[in-house]
């Protein structure tokens, strides 16, 4: 039907074989081919000779330098501080440049004596000229006659078995007879700038460019559509869950709404003075949001996001009332057993003297007491289930769930959620998290949800202040932390290991990057620093029982420093704990520092979190740096995203995280916004895109 869609071997050059090859690349249809984008380019137009370089380097040291030489010499030394160098020495007809590394001495294997080699980088002294960490691409065998001469040469990521050669020959054959099949899908989206260039156009010029500038252009057209097909994707999942109308219609009374609020005066976790509560305007927004949502026909499928310590669990009780109060069922699912047991007993407390009833269904319990709660459950003589992954388990029926929510759901996958849903009659769904995501990512990773924001912190809160030192000032704080605990207050230090670690490799042993642990620090800082206060360990090679017996008591008071691996991380609320010492600061993401952060600063005392961390180069001074500057986690993050990139960010678990092919999530926002909107547009007139064939075809979840 469309011959883009054509296996890649009707190109004339792919026979069998190398259509398995080119599968391996991800390369199976025609489009695939012409999808498959240069890693790189080879710029032949400025690549100068190595006098040439050696000449203008003196002078321009800031600007990156191209040649291109044979091998003559490769040395890998160890200077008498013990930096690996190595150095390689490049010739051409006008002289010889030296190419060196520092302290990447694998890097040896991929040079031959003898080996083409193109570098592109900066030039340094000392004592002679050299280029410091140049990219290089090296020119093996079958492309040995010179490329295309002139102009800007495409470089693919290869696998085994194909060279670049193959490649540009094959995508040039696919370009010429197919190019004419792509349909323009940037006409789709009105709000597109004028410039782009037609599709068709773009993937010539992405592959070979007539200039830089037409490159660029390319590139960004290719970002237009390929951020456009994507939404055309998550708009069709958002239409498809609110396709089929929910089992049990909730109604929404004034009545019962201030049923429910009068319930949250008894937080007196929050108001230990007993002043009354009044929530925040933003959560106010968010509950007005939840409210429209409930009682429509179709399930709520809604991101609830908030900072930490935003008050989101208020909010999510509300929805839970909500539906309780209208006979049907609610779960709660956490992603630990101390947060689940810490929401349980919130609710359980404001819920005092009701008649909700309310189970805690974790991992914990003994076989028989939990058949005995999954049997009330299927009975429908529970009203609200709170629990941890326990609550997926395939032997839970629920009776009449209407309403699910998911909290801190970054630490689930997306079948977990799935799974969750499907065990309701198309039940109202909310995640909340509290990791603060960058638009960008919002719209991509959850961008079939609706997203409420809570964009505001109870009043009263102080905002924590954040010191970065040196990991050797550590001792320093001692007497700060003794006058805090004296003052009555709570401490955390934070280890980014359980166990005292070998050092693995010689490399580790020569730089002492030795990391220090939460057990062994635990016992230091009893045995040598705070003899007189109680000291506990938390880690999550622990019993459940055992976290659970330590967070009681820490809660309680009981505990004066914690000693800790990020098993706190998640939802922990202990007002009274108002210092947090991360030690190995440099080992954690921003986002999670500031996750961690968020445990503190939670009451009226002011905060304190100290970082201590290996600073030596100037980016990780000024990436931790940044959390001495703010406390707001959506500037954190989209600084961590700019750092980390998207998948780091996001961390493993989050699955089902699209790959861009050149879409870049820490800048294009504003396009995405734009083409969102044409996305939901069109799908909201032709979910299955029937009308509009070509785009069906072109959207990734269809194309697999
Ligand atoms: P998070 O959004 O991180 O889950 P929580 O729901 O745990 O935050 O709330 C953090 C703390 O703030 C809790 O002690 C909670 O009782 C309190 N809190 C929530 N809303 C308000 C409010 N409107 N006014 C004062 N305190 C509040
Ligand atoms: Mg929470």
């Amino acid at each position: 039907m469309n011959p883009l869609l054509d296996s890649v071997q009707f190109i004339k050059g792919v026979g069998p074989e190398r259509c398995k090859t080119l599968n391996r690349l991800g390369i199976h249809t025609i489009r695939d081919l012409l999808y498959y984008f240069p890693r790189t380019y080879l710029d032949r137009t400025k690549i100068k000779t190595i006098a040439d370089v050696l000449k203008d380097g003196k002078f321009l040291p800031t600007e990156e330098q191209t040649i291109t030489g044979k091998i003559l010499a490769i040395t890998l030394q160890r200077t008498r501080r013990g930096i690996n160098v190595l150095q390689i020495a490049v010739g051409d007809d006008t002289g010889i440049i030296y190419a060196t590394w520092f302290n990447q001495p694998f890097l040896k294997k991929n040079f031959q004596k003898g080996d083409e080699i193109i570098l592109s980088g900066r030039i340094k002294y000392y004592k002679q000229p050299f280029l410091e960490s140049p990219e290089y691409e090296i020119i093996r065998n079958e492309e040995q006659q010179p490329l295309h001469s002139g102009g800007i040469i495409p470089c693919y990521p290869l696998t085994a078995g194909i060279g670049q050669k193959y490649l540009r020959l094959i995508v040039k054959r696919a370009m010429e007879k197919y190019a004419n099949h792509l349909v323009n899908t940037i006409d789709f989206i009105p709000e597109h700038p004028a410039n782009l260039l037609p599709i068709a156009e773009a993937v010539k010029q992405i592959h070979f460019p007539e200039s830089e500038a037409n490159l660029k252009l390319a590139r960004d057209s290719i970002v237009w559509e390929e951020l456009f097909l994507l939404q055309l994707s998550m708009a069709q999942k958002y239409y498809s869950v609110k396709k089929s109308p929910v089992k049990y219609q909730l109604k929404l009374s004034e009545q019962l709404d201030s049923r429910i609020r009068s319930r949250f005066e008894r937080d007196f976790a929050v108001t230990p003075q007993r002043i009354p509560f009044v929530l925040t305007p933003a959560q106010e927004k968010v509950i007005a949001e939840i409210k429209e949502d409930l009682v429509k026909p179709y399930p709520m499928n809604r991101l609830l996001q908030g900072d930490v310590g935003s008050g989101k669990t208020i909010v999510a009780v509300y929805a839970i009332l909500a539906a309780i109060g209208n006979h049907t069922q609610a779960a709660l699912m956490a992603p630990t057993e101390i947060l689940a047991e810490q929401h349980y007993q919130t609710i359980s407390r404001i819920l005092e003297n009701s008649q909700v009833r309310i189970v805690l269904l974790t991992s914990g319990i003994k076989k028989k007491e939990r058949l005995e709660k999954l049997e009330l459950i299927s009975k429908g003589e529970i009203d609200l289930v709170i629990g941890t992954h326990a609550l997926i388990q395939k032997d839970i029926v629920f009776n009449k769930l209407a309403l699910m929510i998911i909290d801190e759901q970054h630490k689930f996958g997306v079948e977990q959620r799935e799974t969750l849903r499907a065990k309701g009659e198309n039940p109202h769904t909310i995640v909340m998290t509290a990791t603060p995501i960058p638009q960008t990512l919002t719209f991509t990773i959850f961008g079939d949800l609706d997203l409420s924001v809570i964009d505001q912190l109870p009043p009263g809160r102080k905002p924590v202040k954040t010191i970065l030192r040196s990991s050797a000032k550590l001792a320093e704080a001692f007497s700060f932390i003794r006058q805090k605990i004296h003052e009555g207050r709570q401490v955390y230090f934070v280890y980014p290991v359980i166990y005292e670690q070998r050092a693995k490799s010689e490399e580790q042993v020569e730089n002492k990057v030795v990391l220090k642990s939460a057990t062994q620090m635990a016992k230091q800082l009893k045995a040598q620093v705070f003899p007189e206060y109680n000291i506990k360990l938390l880690h999550g090679e622990m019993s459940e029982k055992k976290k659970d017996e330590i967070m009681r008591n820490f809660r309680a008071g009981k505990i004066n420093i914690l000693v800790s691996t990020v098993v706190i991380e998640v939802g922990i609320d202990v007002p009274n704990a108002c210092v947090m010492v991360i030690d190995h600061a440099e080992r954690y993401g921003l986002a999670q520092l500031h996750q961690l952060r968020g445990r503190i600063g939670r009451g009226a005392y002011n905060s304190y979190c100290l970082l201590f961390g290996d600073v030596t180069t100037p980016e990780s001074e000024k990436r931790l740096g940044i959390m001495e500057e703010t406390n707001d986690g959506f500037r954190i993050a989209e600084e961590d995203l700019r750092i980390r990139g998207p998948g780091e960010f996001l961390g493993k678990r989050q699955s089902g995280f699209p790959e861009f092919k050149i879409a870049d999530l820490s800048r294009d926002l504003e396009i995405l916004k734009k083409v969102r909107q044409s996305a939901f547009t069109l799908i909201k007139q032709d979910p299955q895109l029937i009308r509009y064939p070509y785009l069906k075809h072109q959207i990734p979840v269809n194309r697999d």
